[in-house]
């Protein structure tokens, strides 16, 4: 048996008429850019995340939505934005490529989210923006701290590329990510939890002006074709993409329950096998609904080892993410060393994801857990 990392012709399946009869709509029609494809996949993604009309913005990747939103919030060189070093580059990529210093604050060790009271303690006058991260699909309780940032004039856009769907119940309120900051921020990236067939990327904001000023942004900042009020970039969601994603949208609360089934299936592999000395399993925060864009459980000793003897097994493992961004090459100017963030440079060392994705079997689940065990009791 070999259990891929992914396997997203297993849920495509399921949809292949339904994307053929719209990829056919949209050669007959040859309207490629933006236009009423993108207008109705924006239209249902509002309503699917409450959102008032015109408040999301469809883009060219989730990259884009994260520098749109920067750019919507005018952050300029030299000013700082509160980020977490354990996430995908893009996050603080994005705030590096406007100039802006990416500051950042070390993780909750169970959630692997942003420390929110280290967080705080970063702010200086220079602070323009927090960033946070849901990561892996966990919604991040930035409703502890959106009162502080915002007295001291801070915004916050939250980087949802790994948590389009994910919810967080707040003594009867249901906090949507994306939709608690000022600026919310998605990736349709192929597997993402909602993936295109291809790039694509979506920012919403309840602000009506700064939802038009984002309209003019991802068009060279033109508001009337070829009057140019600012200087915007080139970032469009295709007409393809959002048919795609349209149709995809339909499904993704049984995709992401069943995402849900596949964790806690796991919880009770590894139980059952009694590999928690091994392996720890990763923590729901009380009133999340996860939606489990990535399986990464802490691996105490050998996560290496035990990576390449999944592999030579046929199963696949990853590791999400193996160097924390303060120590990335690139960012050597900020002048962060070694040491700095230990919570985040642990997790690094014990991170390993384990497959899951719509249509995962529970037997080859089970297999995978069972070459799990094998790895820790051989001597
Ligand atoms: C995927 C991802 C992005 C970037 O999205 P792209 O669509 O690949 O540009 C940004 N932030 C996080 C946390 C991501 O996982």
């Amino acid at each position: 048996m070999t259990v891929p990392i992914l396997d997203l012709r297993r849920s495509f399946s399921e949809i292949k008429p339904e994307v053929f009869a719209a990829l056919e709509r949209i050669f007959d029609a040859q309207s490629f850019i933006l236009g009423s494809e993108v207008r109705n996949f924006e239209a249902h993604c509002e309503k699917y995340l409450e959102l008032p009309e015109n408040s999301a913005i469809g883009c060219a990747s989730g990259t884009d939505a994260l520098l749109l939103a920067l750019m919507s919030l005018d952050v300029k060189p030299g000013d700082e934005v509160i980020t977490t070093p354990f996430t995908f580059f893009a996050t603080s990529g994005t705030i590096a490529r406007l100039g802006a210093v990416p500051v950042f604050a070390d993780i909750e060790p169970k959630t692997y989210n942003i420390n929110l009271e280290q967080a705080l303690s970063k702010i200086t006058s220079r602070t323009k923006v927090f960033m946070p991260v849901h990561l892996f699909g966990q919604l991040c309780p930035i409703e502890e701290v959106i009162d502080e940032f915002h007295d001291k004039g801070i915004k916050i856009i939250e980087d949802s590329a790994q948590a389009f769907g994910a919810v967080r119940n707040v003594d009867g309120k249901i906090l949507r990510a994306g939709t608690i900051g000022d600026v919310g921020c998605y990736s349709f990236f192929p597997t993402k939890n909602l993936g295109g067939c291809g790039d694509g990327g979506m920012v919403v904001t309840k602000d009506a002006k700064r939802a038009e000023r984002l309209r003019r942004l991802r068009v060279h900042g033109s508001g009337k074709t070829y009057y140019h009020d600012e200087i915007g970039i080139n970032s469009r969601l295709d007409a393809i993409q959002a048919a795609i994603l349209d149709i995809k949208l339909q499904h993704l609360e049984t995709w992401n329950a069943e995402r849900r089934k596949i964790a806690d299936f796991y919880k009770l592999l590894i139980k059952t096998n009694n590999l928690q000395e091994f392996i720890t399993i990763p923590a729901e925060l009380d009133g999340n609904y996860h939606i489990y864009h990535q399986y990464v459980v802490r691996v105490k000793a050998k996560r290496d080892e035990l990576m390449t003897w999944l592999e030579e097994q046929g199963f696949s493992a990853r590791v999400y993410y193996p160097l924390s961004l303060h120590l990335q090459p690139c960012f050597e100017y900020l002048g962060y060393k070694a040491g700095d963030f230990p919570e985040s440079e642990k997790l690094s060392h014990e991170a390993l994801a384990l497959p899951i994705f719509p249509g995962l079997t529970e037997d080859e689940q089970a297999k995978l857990i069972e070459s799990v065990a094998k790895f820790f009791r051989r001597k």
